[in-house]
């Protein structure tokens, strides 16, 4: 029998929940950054290094469930030696795939095409946006030349929930 396309969304996001990337500590930081989920308990802190505009490396820690965790890690796994704009447009396109529209997920993203499996659960799409909202608005902050940034709170009056 071969395994359903959610059953593979599932292993995916799994092994990025048990062995979450960018695990490393960074000696060096641009942007530091906190989010949180109030909705499911989620905590997630982004270390930044910049270089020439561009992300050289990230140091993601984040306390939270399953889906939270997996999308910080494939955060990780996705960001470096890109520019802000660059996450800006992976960022939408985990957005537009997590409601549910057509993307195309291009090959050099990895993971990512397995958060597709969250949409299936609405209560869940705040939990794999935390990573990429909390990044962004470290980088728009950065870019407006703050450097650094604490506690940004992803909060709960979200789109996706009115309905
Ligand atoms: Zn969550």
């Amino acid at each position: 029998m071969t395994p359903s396309l959610d059953d593979m969304y599932r292993e995916i996001i799994l092994d990025h929940y048990r062995a979450p990337r960018g695990k490393k500590p960074l000696s060096h930081a641009d942007i530091t950054t906190r989010g949180q989920n109030p909705s499911c308990g989620d905590d997630i802190s982004l270390d930044v290094e910049m270089d020439h505009g561009m992300v050289k490396d990230v140091h993601v820690n984040c306390h939270g469930c399953a889906i939270s965790v997996a999308s910080g890690s494939m955060l990780a796994e996705t960001v470096k030696g890109r520019s802000f704009e660059d996450v800006k447009r992976i960022s939408e396109i985990v957005r537009k795939m997590l409601k549910g529209e057509e993307v195309e997920v291009p090959e050099d993203l990895g993971d990512i095409d397995a958060l597709k499996g969250v949409r299936q659960f609405p209560v869940r799409i705040k939990c794999a946006l935390l990573a990429w909202v909390t990044l962004i608005e470290g980088m728009k902050s950065y870019e407006d030349g703050k450097h650094e940034v604490s506690n940004i709170t992803i909060t709960t009056e979200d789109d996706h929930e009115k309905t």
